[in-house]
């Protein structure tokens, strides 16, 4: 099982749509395009509070949306520090410019806030939707639900192993290519086994078969 994981992002009108384009969440995957553009943070809960200190790395305007989430004094001081602004007024709308690019964002007092880009750190839901019937048992990790593997990719279901964001939700593509490909390479050893074990009852049968039996 590779099905992946499904982003689930704030309900505002006009943010879906800019999804991995002005609309991203991880600096390593998008950090060089997105340098020294106004950049905005819009809250999701407490891991948005790294999540800043992160994108403050490649840019020095950057403004912190709370939308809602609470942010404690110390983190306020330490995004002082940095020079990120905090805006608390809630986010209603993101507004596109006429090209379709990402413009800002409307706040409740109607006041507009530039911004190129705005980083979201989305909720990650595993994708196990249909798969339920396997009996795959699940983890809850603080980023979410996920199926639970063992080492190369086994889980607790013969026959069945998973590989990527389905289990891991912070695997990249090296990471989850990687899983893959340990999970790949121990379905073959059971194969071969496998193959092994019937050639030999094919032998102890006396099948002619025996010896080149494949699963
Ligand atoms: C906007 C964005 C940008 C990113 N940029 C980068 C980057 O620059 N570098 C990087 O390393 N990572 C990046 N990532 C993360 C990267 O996409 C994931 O780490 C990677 O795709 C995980 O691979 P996966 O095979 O586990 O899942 P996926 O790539 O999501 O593949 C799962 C596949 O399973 C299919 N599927 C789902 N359910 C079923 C089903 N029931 N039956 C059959 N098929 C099914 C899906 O359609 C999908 O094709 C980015 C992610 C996003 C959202």
């Amino acid at each position: 099982m590779a099905t992946g994981l499904k982003d689930v992002l704030p309900e505002v009108p006009g943010l879906a749509e800019h999804w991995g384009h002005g609309v991203v969440h991880c600096p390593y995957c998008h950090g060089w395009e997105v340098r020294d553009e106004p950049i905005g943070i819009l809250a999701t809960g407490a891991a948005s509070i790294g999540h800043a200190l992160l994108f403050r790395q490649l840019t020095e305007d950057l403004t912190y949306f709370t939308h809602g989430t609470e942010l404690d004094e110390d983190s306020r001081a330490r995004f002082a520090a940095r020079g990120i602004r905090v805006i608390d007024t809630p986010v209603t709308e993101v507004v596109s410019d006429e090209d379709g690019a990402l413009a800002g964002v409307r706040l409740a007092d109607g006041q507009v806030v530039a911004r190129r880009v705005l980083a979201v750190a989305p909720q990650m839901q595993a994708r196990t939707h249909g798969l339920e019937g396997l009996g795959l048992p699940v983890q809850d990790l603080p980023t979410g639900r996920t199926f639970a593997s063992g080492i190369d990719g086994t889980t607790e279901v013969p026959g069945v192993w998973v590989a990527g964001n389905v289990t891991d939700p912070v695997a990249q593509v090296g990471a989850s290519a990687a899983a893959g490909a340990l999970a790949g390479i121990d379905i073959n050893k059971v194969l071969a086994v496998a193959d092994t074990d019937a050639a030999l009852q094919g032998i102890a049968e006396g099948s002619p078969q025996g010896a080149t039996g494949r699963s």
